[in-house]
């Protein structure tokens, strides 16, 4: 069968390139290897959405089952507290929500699949939106790091239907513990720059000052791909990696799904010729800025970085706001000079004022 584009992955970024192909007319096959008739895999995911992604997606809102205010940033005993609202999905029902709006467009799918360059298809474009081990991806000898990451989900009735989300971090550790109260109980993980050991170390040391030493309802590992390497393109002739197979995911927060679905909307308007192949994605330098200030403040120390969210929380609020709803960086006019040196050393230079 003979196509305008074969998308390899029915998930977030997947689905919602489909959609967007379909809509334009082209003639669009989904593969996906898991099979919904059949018991769908579970993806490991916090599932939670920002701002952002609900305003750029609005259809997503119908998936939300919970939204939390605020966002609860700790370092050993200090609590900083963001304005950051989370909202909260089940992801297997986000995904399978978006591959129906696909196939409302018109595009095919074969679930149960598993995608192989003989496969009885082809197609003048080529999508690969296999996740974090895309082999579309690894066929392209795209470079990508794979950042453990552990959750589970556990009855909480205090956190269950909090109005807080919480992000925990460590001395020395690029990365964090979270909880995500979904209603009829919390998904917790942590996942962060470090050998799975550490990782596997920290997760029972954060469950257990939760009290959750006993079996989760679920619990499953996973990577995430959180080193963004600006010089790989992920166009290379008519193929276009998407999400995660092509390393979209925010290098300081983890955040996928907005990134997923960005990349699956600009594939198919790179396709349709609405969009450059050069200029995708269109969010690359605010991945690169992210990673920076990530790497920036990993070299001061958390706690360090805390203590000076304590003296200035303004300040800590404007770098949680960068980082999380793409707001501009921090300026620096009422900075000290020591924090100025410590905080931007090589970073941001251009937005310096
Ligand atoms: C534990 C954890 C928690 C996370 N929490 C959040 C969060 O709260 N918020 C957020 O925004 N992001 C979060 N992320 C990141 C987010 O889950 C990913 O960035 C996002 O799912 C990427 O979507 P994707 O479409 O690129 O790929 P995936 O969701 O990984 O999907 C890839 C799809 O491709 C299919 N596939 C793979 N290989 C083949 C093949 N050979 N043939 C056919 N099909 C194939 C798979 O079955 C799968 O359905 C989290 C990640 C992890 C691991």
């Amino acid at each position: 069968m003979s196509y305008d584009v074969v998308i390899v992955g029915a998930s977030v970024s997947g689905n919602i390139a489909a959609y967007e192909c379909a809509k334009r007319g082209l003639k669009t096959l989904v593969i996906e290897r898991s099979d919904p008739m059949k018991g769908y895999r579970i993806k490991p995911c916090g599932g939670g959405l920002s701002q952002i992604a609900i305003d750029e997606f609005p259809q997503t809102e119908e998936f939300v089952i919970h939204k939390t205010r605020d966002l609860v940033n700790r370092y050993q005993d200090i609590e900083l507290i963001s304005s950051v609202p989370i909202y909260m999905t089940n992801r297997n029902e986000l995904d399978l929500g978006m591959a129906d709006m696909a196939l409302g467009e018109g595009a095919e799918y074969r679930f149960g699949t598993s995608w192989s360059p003989d496969g009885d298809y082809e197609s003048d474009w080529l999508i690969g939106a296999g996740g974090v081990t895309c082999p579309v991806a690894a066929g392209l000898s795209y470079k990508r790091d794979r950042v453990p990451v552990k959750v589970a989900y556990f009855n909480d009735p205090k956190w269950n239907m909090a109005d807080e989300s919480e992000f925990m971090f460590y001395d020395g550790f690029q990365g964090y513990g979270w909880i995500f109260p979904k209603v009829d109980f919390i998904d917790i993980g942590l996942g962060g720059i470090d050998t799975g050991k550490r990782v596997k170390e920290l997760y029972h040391q954060y469950l257990a000052s939760h009290g959750h030493t006993g079996k989760p309802q679920w619990h499953a590992g996973w990577q995430i791909p959180m080193t963004w390497y600006p010089d790989q393109k992920p166009i290379q002739g008519n193929t276009i990696l998407c999400g995660d197979a092509g390393n979209f995911v925010n290098p300081a927060t983890g955040e996928g799904i907005l990134l997923a679905m960005r990349s699956g909307r600009q594939a198919a308007m790179v396709i349709a010729g609405e969009l450059e192949a050069d200029d995708y994605p269109t969010f690359a330098p605010h991945l690169g800025r992210v990673q920076k200030m990530r790497d920036e403040i990993d070299d001061i120390g958390v706690g360090e970085f805390f203590e000076m969210g304590q003296r200035d929380k303004k300040f800590f609020d404007e770098v949680v706001e960068f980082m999380f709803l793409e707001k501009p960086p921090p300026k620096l006019k009422h900075r000290s000079e020591d924090e100025k040196i410590a905080m931007y050393r090589n970073l941001l230079a251009d937005s310096v004022q």
